[in-house]
């Protein structure tokens, strides 16, 4: 053989902004999918599916030309056959655009969630990514402010059974009826165009179209400016005050605790009535974890039927980096077979084990020693091991890997695929784990 290395082949980086994941940011982030996926199911929300790409015009239209999404956030691309193809940056423009083409009107009130990722060309940075991931739920189809308190106390008990309740809180506006938000907007133009010689650049491009986002500005020369503006509360109409009202007592009626913040308004212009953010003080500048509001205008903008709507959407890695720990993924049971006979009888046990619904493993590589400091790192309860002297009695040997203690167990009733998870675990454990069984 030749003494000189091969080339190396250099490895493809990953595309910037992407995340990969294993350990325990992935095991945090499947704890919030299950969650999610638990708690809607407790709200009656049907899961939906929607593809990742979808024609540009169904987000152009839809979020609205001005938006920092549509104007310089979208992943658009031309396809083979010249079509204008967009890797979807949200959910809700997808989802109104299949209750458009699939005809769900006939399922108004529509109560579906959904998860997966969505792509924004952005600059990354903690907790902002170019490929990144959101739960999602919406209401299609209802006028009822009860939908609105519906989605919020869904949202409040998702992140209270993630734990991460605390420092997380729901501000909440409206953005009123369309004569409301009119009537504010033009009060809020009056307002900025007195103004002017000092907002910064970004907002003085915004006076035009879309000045409502100057009053989230966190641009300091902005700040005082947006401040002094005035509420739209002078502005709306009794309907538009009734509903907010209704939402408000329905959170009340749930116990769900919220702050109104009469600056809140959302990045997309669809928005109606209610607008809400579950803010936190623990992600740095990345302080949103889950945000949504009522979108009546959207489905009629993408040549649907006039139909109500209301949703929201949470970053799944934002909520990743809040929850405290996981629950760790692990096996419960780790074989280890000791000899090419006993690890025959291994892959029989394991099956059956795994079919009764016991989760484990099989440790093959490395001496007996290393295999028990392997099964014992993956947080595997215990070992269950097989030489020759067990497989000559018909027996193996259980091993507590947080007592140390051990005990012989005779196959026949281990390996009795009659017999159910829970018993079968107490055979396994009993007298070994230090817990008594006795109640059980
Ligand atoms: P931000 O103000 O942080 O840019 P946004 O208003 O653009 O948020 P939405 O479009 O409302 O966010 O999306 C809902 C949620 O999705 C956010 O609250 C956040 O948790 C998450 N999110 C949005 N953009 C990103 C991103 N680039 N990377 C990771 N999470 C994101
Ligand atoms: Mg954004």
């Amino acid at each position: 053989m030749s003494k000189d290395k091969p080339a190396k082949i250099p490895t493809p980086q990953p595309v910037r902004g992407t995340q990969d994941m294993l350990g325990d940011f992935a095991d945090r982030f499947a704890h919030v999918v299950e969650t999610f996926e638990r708690v809607r199911r407790l709200y009656g929300f049907k899961r939906v599916e929607v593809p990742v790409i979808e024609p540009t015009a169904v987000f152009a239209r839809s979020l609205g030309e001005t938006t920092d999404v549509v104007s310089k956030e979208m992943y658009s691309f031309d396809d083979r056959g010249g079509d204008s193809i967009t890797l979807r940056p949200e959910f809700t423009a997808g989802i109104a655009r299949a209750y458009i083409t699939n005809g769900w009107q006939q399922f108004a009130p529509l109560k579906v969630a959904t998860h997966g990722p969505l792509f924004r060309y952005e600059r990354p940075q903690k907790g902002r990514y170019r490929q990144f991931h959101q739960l999602d739920a919406e209401v299609l189809g209802s006028d009822s402010p009860l939908a609105d308190a519906e989605l919020l106390v869904f949202a409040d008990q998702l992140l209270k059974e993630l734990g991460i309740a605390e420092g997380v809180i729901l501000t909440l506006n409206t953005l009123g009826d369309a004569a409301s938000r009119d009537a504010w907007r033009a009060a809020l133009v009056e307002h900025f165009m007195g103004h002017r010689g000092d907002l910064s650049e970004d907002s003085l491009a915004r006076l035009d179209k879309n000045p409502l986002r100057i009053l989230d500005s966190k641009d300091p020369r902005d700040r005082p400016i947006a401040d002094s503006a005035p509420d739209i509360d002078a502005f709306l109409t009794s309907e538009a005050q009734d509903f907010f009202g209704a939402v408000t007592a329905g959170l009340d009626a749930a116990g769900v605790a919220w702050e109104r913040n009469a600056r809140l308004v959302r990045g997309l212009d669809y928005y109606r009535h209610t607008a809400f953010e579950f803010v936190t003080d623990r992600l740095g500048a990345q302080g949103t974890v889950l945000g949504g509001g009522r979108y009546d205008g959207l489905i009629e903008n993408l040549g649907g039927p006039p139909t109500p709507a209301v949703g929201w959407a949470a970053g799944i890695e934002r909520l990743a980096m809040l929850v405290g720990a996981a629950p760790r993924d692990f096996v419960e049971f780790v074989l280890i077979p000791v000899g090419g006979e006993a690890e025959a009888l291994c892959l029989k046990l394991q099956s059956v084990l795994r079919r009764k619904g016991l989760a484990c493993d099989m440790g093959y590589k490395g001496n007996i020693k290393k295999r028990m400091q392997r099964a014992d790192a993956t947080g595997a309860v215990a070992a269950i091991i097989v030489g020759g002297d067990e497989m000559r009695d018909g027996e193996i040997t259980v091993r507590h890997l947080g007592s140390g203690q051990q005990a012989r167990r005779t196959l026949a009733e281990i390996g009795d695929a009659r017999v159910g998870a829970t018993h079968t675990r107490r055979l396994l454990l009993e007298g070994i784990d230090g817990n008594s069984w006795s109640n059980e």
